[in-house]
């Protein structure tokens, strides 16, 4: 783009024709401070109009439109500050609508007698008048104008700006800022992927002249938008892929000596996530994979073994777990499955003393420890390894894109794997882990007993506690969740220490109760924890600390008070704490107050078994948000994509950018420096890219 042009684009937006200085500073409340900054504030929806009627036509209830003649405006008070300013409107054959607004003094100055207008709302009809009550209004030339547009854009706002206000300024700055923008993508590519060209794309999304015409335009941001996204992560992975990691061939005595350790027969998926994994650490570049299983589908023991063909290496692996008591507990698996075998392993934990601490520390650095085991915190923390080979980290969306490269040290990258138990919808995966390869296991081991899922409505809670208790008697544990730690005077949830405390003095009170959240310090916790192991405590009263990962095998009926609170991927992960011994698991979802559409969800958890297909389920329900929430993964939001409703485009986007990098994989050609520049700018640092150029 010529130096001119840009620095036009960057003209502050006060001196856009309509802005002004009192706008101008509105503007900046949400971000506009250039006119290419007005430029790219897209409409977040649009305003049909096309459904004009006349008076005599029009339907109770439906969005419609009515063009008509002002013919008389009129104010009233009614004192303590209420007013309603009403306008009177004829139209072509004569009928009359009244347009009321309620409050808004200011309505009577809009308009004069004699000028046409539409006006668009769901109309009523009192006695014999219509009336629209605080109807959009667009001003037109003459009563036989045709509309230059059926469909109004309706943008993102800040108080003190109207929607009119905006459409001018907008307007402004498309009129005189849009044909300096430079396209983006090479003529070549934009043939290619059937997109409408910059220019003319941003004038069509602020001012359509109808519904397929804003439609390319809107695909062409989308489009723009997932493709630079994708071409970033795809240049992240063969960043990643470009550094050195030490080749760990499993060769067949290793993975001999690896099998012999362990308790039972692995699954076919087990296996075959296992031979993925083998045939990339054998290489000279770093694995970068995601074992993704649904909650006791047996990743740990997939991980075990990756870790031992490390160590079997002479190198050294990390294994981190979200919390101390996953670390705990994977701390127990191998306790027991390297009983009998040299590899030297610690746990690490935030409640070693700084002695203990420091020794396991010196003993990593010096190599003399193969494997270790803590928190995420813990060991990221200025641990060094003498020949680290191998890092493991479980659930990983708790962490981040960002983190996913913290362990390297130095020249040579360890082999990466990451854990989930969080089945990905699709979409989500390409984005936040377009980086990564998959492996997901599908099937439960042998043994694994069915989970039956009840709603319970408030009139049957009593029997689902009876049954409870009968399970108790019968020597098996239970957990209870609720989704609050306290009772919250905002929130209307059950809270742990009502369920608690009601539980103790009532249903449950022959039977010894536990308390588990994530306010208490890490040794109540981890007592807690124990207590429920061991069995001295029969049922845990909790809020989600114990949704992943943990598994106490006689640990049968889960109980989830406020079900409407929790996405289902969350709550098949609660399910999933139950039924992993040999007795089958029984999951009851109370209800309470739950509204239809929480019921017709809840009832869908409680008809589906499957994690992935709930997933897909509860991302198109509620979207990406309760999944991962954008803090936690870390990439910048997308400004106007939709990975739901933009799915296709989304592969799409995904296999072109690929197709990009590889031809050419730096970017450097010079038709692909502006993709290149908007990359950088957007995700350069987010995905830590080196300078690619
Ligand atoms: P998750 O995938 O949820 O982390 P785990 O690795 O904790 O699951 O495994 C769940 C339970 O299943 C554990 O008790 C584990 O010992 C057991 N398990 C794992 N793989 C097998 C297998 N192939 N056969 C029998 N039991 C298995
Ligand atoms: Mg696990």
């Amino acid at each position: 783009m010529d130096a001119a042009a840009r620095e036009r684009l960057a003209t502050p937006v006060e001196f856009v024709r309509g802005v002004g200085a009192a706008r101008a500073e509105l503007l900046a409340k949400l971000g506009i401070r250039t006119a290419a900054g007005l430029l790219f504030h897209f409409p977040r929806d649009y305003q049909d109009l096309s459904d004009e009627r006349p008076v005599d036509q029009l339907v109770e209830g439906e969005l419609l439109s009515v063009r008509g003649v002002v013919h008389e405006v009129s104010a009233t008070s009614s004192g303590f500050g209420r007013s309603r300013v009403s306008v009177l409107v004829i139209d072509a054959a004569g009928h009359g609508l009244r347009a009321t607004w309620f409050n808004q003094p200011f309505m009577r100055d809009k308009f004069r007698k004699g000028q046409t207008v539409l006006f668009t709302a769901k109309p009523t009809q009192k006695r014999l008048m219509w009336e629209m009550s605080h109807p959009q209004v667009t001003y037109l030339a003459d009563e036989e104008a045709p509309l230059d547009t059926k469909l109004l854009p309706v943008y993102p706002l800040t108080e003190g700006l109207s929607q009119y206000a905006m459409r001018r300024c907008v307007q402004g700055a498309v009129e005189g800022f849009a044909e300096l923008l430079d396209e983006v993508f090479p003529a070549d590519l934009l043939a290619k992927f059937s997109l409408m060209p910059l220019v003319e794309a941003v004038r069509k999304i602020h001012h359509p002249a109808e519904r397929e015409e804003m439609e390319r335009a809107r695909r062409r941001f989308v489009f723009q938008e997932l493709f630079i996204l994708q071409l970033a992560l795809s240049i992240r992975r063969s960043e990643q892929r470009a550094l050195p990691a030490p080749p760990l061939e499993v060769t067949a005595k290793i993975d001999a000596r690896i099998r012999r350790l362990l308790p039972f027969e692995l699954t076919a998926g087990q296996n075959a996530a296992i031979a993925e994994i083998a045939a990339d650490i054998a290489l000279d570049r770093p694995m970068n994979r995601m074992l993704q299983g649904d909650v006791g589908s047996g990743k740990t023991i997939v991980a075990l073994y990756a870790m031992l063909a490390a160590v079997a290496h002479g190198y050294q692996a990390a294994l981190m777990a979200p919390t101390e008591i996953l670390a705990q507990q994977h701390a127990q698996t191998l306790t027991k499955i390297l009983e009998d075998s040299r590899v030297r392993w610690t746990l690490l934990t935030g409640s070693l003393t700084k002695a203990e601490r420091d020794a396991v520390l010196a003993k990593l650095a010096a190599g003399d420890l193969d494997v270790v085991i803590g928190t995420h915190a813990v060991v990221q923390e200025a641990v060094k390894f003498a020949k680290l080979g191998l890092v493991i980290v479980d659930e990983q969306h708790k962490f981040g894109v960002r983190q996913r490269a913290a362990l390297r040290q130095g020249e040579v990258a360890p082999h990466y794997l990451v854990m989930t138990a969080t089945p990905i919808p699709r979409t989500l995966g390409m984005t936040l882990f377009g980086d990564l390869d998959f492996s997901t296991l599908r099937e439960m081991p042998a043994g694994r007993q069915p989970v039956s899922t009840y709603l319970v409505d408030p009139d049957k809670e009593a029997r689902w506690w009876a049954f409870v208790r009968d399970r108790l008697r019968e020597g098996r544990q239970a957990y209870v969740v609720a989704p609050l730690v306290d009772e919250s005077e905002t929130v209307a949830a059950p809270s742990v220490a009502a369920a608690f405390e009601q539980l103790t003095n009532d249903e449950l009170a022959d039977f010894r109760l536990g308390i588990l959240h994530g306010r208490m310090p890490p040794a109540e916790k981890s007592a807690a924890m124990d207590a429920f192991r061991a069995g001295e405590t029969q049922v845990l009263v909790s809020t989600t600390v114990i949704e992943v990962g943990v598994d106490v095998p006689n640990a049968t009926v889960m109980t989830v008070s406020g079900g409407d609170r929790f996405g289902l991927a969350q709550l098949h992960q609660l399910r999933g704490r139950v039924g992993r011994g040999q007795n089958p698991g029984f999951c009851g979802v109370l209800i309470g107050e739950a509204d239809e559409k929480a019921r017709e969800r809840l009832q869908a958890f409680a008809d589906k078994s499957d994690g992935f297909e709930l997933a897909e389920l509860d991302f198109t329900l509620r979207g990406p948000g309760d999944l991962f929430g954008q803090q936690q993964h870390g990439l910048p939001p997308l400004r106007i994509a939709d990975l739901m409703r933009d799915r296709d485009l989304l592969e799409e986007a995904r296999r072109d950018a690929q197709l990009l990098v590889a031809e050419d994989p730096g970017l450097k050609h010079a038709d692909h420096a502006p993709l290149r520049e908007q990359m950088m700018k957007r995700y350069g640092e987010a995905l830590e890219l080196g300078d690619v150029g």
